[in-house]
C-alpha cells in the first residue's frame, strides 16, 4: 500500500517593533540578560498591559499579504499554564477570535504555483529563556512580552521539501512587508509540525503527531525527512500510531516522543479581563493597507514578463530589493533590459561586495550604464574595454564616454592601423598562421588574441578577424 504525508506547520514569528507587546521595554536582541524588563513583563502583580499598536499593525498587514480576512472584532485570552520562563503563568494569546483568518499563500514549487491556505494568524508575547549552567540554571526576561505572531498553515503540505518552500516564501513576504527580519540565528522565527501520514486515496486523517520548537527550516526538513518514513513504517508493520507530541533532535538526527494525548495541557484559557476586545475602524485598515507592498513573487513574475528577464536574474532582483529597484529605474529606458541586468549584478553587484560599499555609495548615476552598453553596441569600444570602463566609472564616477575620451580607449576600427597589427600577429607567430592555412581553423582565434593584445584591446574584434582571413588566405595564393 502506499501511503501520503499530511503536514500543517504553526509559524511563530517575532515582530519588528520598537518595544515589547504590552510594556515599553525595548524589543532588542543581544543585550545583557534581564536590562530589558519592567513590573509589567515581569508579571509582577498589580500592573496593566497596554497594547503595542504597531504589533496590531504588523500582524494585520501579514493579514493582507496572506489573502487573510481581518474580522471586525479580535480578543485576547489567557493560555494557562505553568513554566520557569513565564512569569505571569499565562501567556496572552488570541484564542477564538484572532486578528486574521482565512487566507493562502502561493509559492513555486515542481515548476508550478503550489498554493496553501493559512488558517489564521494571531498575535500573543514570546516567554523569556532559560539557560543551564553546570551547578544551576537562570532565566532571561528579555524576550518575555516581545510581541509573538503565530501563523497556522491548513493540513496543506504533503512533503519535506515543500514544507521547507513554504515557509522560505513565508519568510521573503514577512522580511518584504517590514512585519519581521525572521532571523532564525536571533531565534525570530520558530516552528510546529503537525505531520500524520495515510494510505493515499483515504480521506480521513491519520493520527496527528506535533514536532515542536522547531528553530530552523532545515531543522524541520530534516525532522520530516526522518518522521515521515518512521509513521509509515510502524503503519506498514502492524502497529498503530497514536497523538502525540515529539521533539527534533538534531544531533542524532531522530524524533523522540515527549508525551502522548492523555498528557496534553488543559489551558482553562478565558478573556484577558486586562485589555479591551480589538475592533479596528475603518480608517485604521485604510492605514493598514496602505502598507501592503508588491509580494516576492509577483515581483519575480513581473520582471520575467515586463523585461525578458530569466528567472535567475528575476530572483536576484527580488532577494535583494534594493538591486533590483535600482535595475528596474534604467530597465524601461534599456533597448536590452538583460544587457542593463548583466551589468547591475555581474559588475557593479560583484564591485560592491568586493569593495563591502552599498547603492548609497555608488558614485555614478544609474543611466551611466546604459551610456557604457550603447558604447559597446555602437562599436565606440569593445566588450573587454568595457569592463575597465565600467571599473574606472565605479572608482571616480565619471561618465563612460568621458572616460573613454581621457584614456584613448575608443575601438580602432581604422583599417590600416589594424592591418599593421595583423602583419605583426602573423609574423610573430608562424606556427599558428600555418595551423590556418592547413585548415586548422581555430587557430585564427589565436592570431585574433594576438592582434587585440597589440592594439591594447582596442582593436574592432570583428574588422582583426575579416583583415587576418584576408591576409592569412592571401598568403596562401602566393604562397608566402
Ligand atoms: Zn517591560
Amino acid at each position: 500500500m502506499d501511503y501520503e504525508a499530511v503536514i500543517g506547520l504553526e509559524t511563530h514569528v517575532q515582530l519588528k517593533t520598537k518595544s515589547k507587546m504590552w510594556c515599553g521595554c525595548a524589543n532588542e536582541f543581544g543585550a545583557p540578560p534581564n536590562t530589558h524588563v519592567c513590573p509589567v513583563c515581569l508579571g509582577l502583580p498589580g500592573v496593566l498591559p497596554v497594547a503595542n499598536e504597531e504589533a496590531l499593525r504588523l500582524t494585520a498587514l501579514t493579514g493582507l499579504l496572506l489573502n487573510c480576512s481581518l474580522p471586525p472584532y479580535a480578543k485576547f485570552d489567557r493560555k494557562n499554564y505553568f513554566y520557569p520562563d513565564m512569569p505571569k503563568n499565562y501567556q496572552v494569546t488570541q484564542y477564538d477570535k484572532p486578528s486574521a483568518v482565512t487566507g493562502y499563500l502561493e509559492f513555486e514549487f515542481n515548476d508550478s504555483l503550489a498554493r496553501v491556505r493559512i488558517t489564521r494568524a494571531h498575535l500573543e508575547e514570546d516567554v523569556g529563556k532559560n539557560f543551564h549552567f553546570d551547578r544551576n540554571s537562570g532565566v532571561d526576561f528579555n524576550r518575555a512580552g516581545v510581541p509573538l505572531m503565530e501563523i497556522v498553515s491548513e493540513p496543506d503540505l504533503t512533503s519535506a521539501v515543500m514544507a521547507y518552500e513554504y515557509l522560505n516564501a513565508l519568510k521573503d513576504i514577512l522580511v518584504y512587508g517590514g512585519v519581521s527580519d525572521c532571523d532564525m540565528e536571533k531565534g525570530m522565527v520558530r516552528c510546529d509540525v503537525n505531520v500524520s501520514v495515510r494510505p493515499k486515496g483515504q480521506s480521513e486523517l491519520g493520527a496527528k503527531i506535533e514536532i515542536k520548537n522547531m528553530n530552523s527550516f532545515s531543522g524541520v526538513r530534516k525532522a520530516l525527512d526522518y518522521e515521515i518514513p518512521r509513521q509509515i513504517e510502524v503503519l506498514k508493520s502492524g502497529g498503530k500510531l497514536i497523538q502525540s507530541t515529539r521533539r527534533w533532535d538534531d544531533p542524532a538526527g531522530i524524533t523522540e516522543e515527549m508525551r502522548t494525548k492523555e498528557f496534553a495541557h488543559d489551558y482553562r484559557y478565558f478573556p484577558e479581563p486586562d485589555l479591551m476586545p480589538f475592533q479596528p475602524t475603518e480608517a485604521w485598515l485604510e492605514e493598514v493597507s496602505r502598507r501592503v507592498i508588491e509580494l516576492p513573487l509577483a515581483r519575480k513574475r513581473r520582471f520575467i514578463r515586463d523585461y525578458q528577464l530569466p528567472a535567475a536574474d528575476a530572483q536576484t532582483f527580488v532577494w535583494d530589493r534594493p538591486l533590483g529597484d535600482y535595475f528596474e529605474s534604467i530597465a524601461k529606458q534599456a533597448k536590452s533590459p538583460k544587457a542593463a541586468a548583466n551589468w547591475v549584478i555581474n559588475n557593479l553587484r560583484a564591485k560592491m561586495t568586493e569593495s563591502g560599499t552599498t547603492l548609497a555609495d555608488v558614485k555614478f548615476q544609474p543611466p551611466a550604464i546604459l551610456e557604457l552598453i550603447e558604447l559597446v553596441e555602437n562599436g565606440k569600444i569593445s566588450s573587454r574595454i568595457a569592463q575597465d570602463v565600467f571599473t574606472e566609472m565605479f572608482s571616480a564616477g565619471e561618465s563612460p564616454a568621458k572616460i573613454v575620451e581621457k584614456k584613448g580607449l575608443a575601438q580602432v576600427s581604422d583599417t590600416a592601423a589594424i592591418e599593421k597589427f595583423c602583419d605583426e600577429a602573423i609574423a610573430a607567430n608562424p606556427g599558428p598562421a600555418a595551423d590556418f592555412r592547413a585548415g586548422k581553423t581555430a587557430a585564427l582565434n589565436f592570431l585574433k588574441g594576438q592582434v587585440m593584445k597589440l592594439s591594447k584591446g582596442k582593436a574592432n574584434p570583428a574588422l582583426a578577424g575579416e583583415i587576418l582571413e584576408r591576409k592569412l588566405k592571401a598568403g596562401m595564393e602566393t604562397g608566402n
